[in-house]
């Protein structure tokens, strides 16, 4: 289906200023363009639960920060395709796997992956793949700010405990996802007790069903970033480090520790 032509919300309220016929047209136009695609409304940031947590049917929830927010890192036509279409693409394949396995219903995401290999055959693979395609994304926007932030307590420690330094953390995640061959991520996981370490998933796996806890990770799918970046996967990775919420990545990790 064709979208109509997109106005964000910054844009919207640029037309209310430019005189009366603009703005009897300018909410007109607003309106349409969120019934018509619901990530023009910036949302917030989801807690632990919401992402780990959700249930069948499973939702779209709206960007923490407007499509344009992470330019010029990451361009607005790549976060409109990649949240608005693939993202969408996954959830929409993770509910019609589950729309005829009513004992599946109830598992929350995190159950449904860390499980993958419990579950019936005919949904395994898309579960796998879409149900991980669900989760990877969610957390993907979820821990990404404009301008990044530091991490903190228990994370902060952690990383120095675990990799020496922040720097080291980074140059690890640049390290592993230059090595994914082919599409996949890069990720930095925790395990029960709360040690840190980088690992690569293919396609899109998550590390939940190596028993890990993803707390952030990196797309490197070119989905991800080949409008903007062509083939250049390591400058794509570069501007993400710049925009990891670490203190968003913080709170998923006391979280993951469960005390
Ligand atoms: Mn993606």
């Amino acid at each position: 289906m064709e979208q109509p032509k997109k106005l964000s919300r910054k844009k919207a309220l640029k037309y209310l200023t430019f005189g009366s016929a603009s703005v009897l047209f300018a909410p007109a136009l607003f309106t349409t363009s969120c019934a018509a695609n619901g990530n023009r409304r910036q949302g917030s940031y989801l807690s632990y639960s919401a992402i780990f947590n959700a249930t069948y049917p499973f939702s779209l929830d709206p960007l923490p920060y407007d499509d344009d927010a992470l330019e010029p890192y990451i361009d607005t036509k790549t976060m409109e395709i990649h949240h608005g279409r693939h993202h969408q693409g996954y959830i929409n394949n993770l509910n019609n796997a589950l729309e005829n396995h009513s004992n599946l219903q109830s598992m929350t995401l995190s159950e449904l992956v860390a499980g993958l290999n419990d579950l019936p055959d005919e949904v395994q693979t898309a579960v796998r793949n879409h149900g991980g395609g669900h989760l990877n994304h969610v957390i993907f926007w979820n821990t990404m700010t404009p301008g990044g932030s530091s991490a903190t307590g228990r994370l902060a420690d952690a990383i120095d405990r675990d990799f020496g330094s922040m720097e080291n953390l980074k140059e690890e995640l640049k390290s592993a996802s230059g090595g994914v061959f082919g599409s996949g991520w890069a990720w930095l996981a925790a395990d029960n007790g709360g040690s840190l370490s980088v690992v690569q998933t293919p396609n899109q796996d998550n590390p939940l069903t190596e028993g890990l806890t993803p707390l952030t990770g990196v797309d490197v799918w070119e989905h991800a970033y080949y409008l903007n970046y062509q083939n250049l996967r390591g400058e794509y990775v570069d501007a993400w480090l710049d925009l990891v919420h670490w203190e968003k990545v913080s709170e998923m990790y006391e979280e993951s520790l469960g005390e």
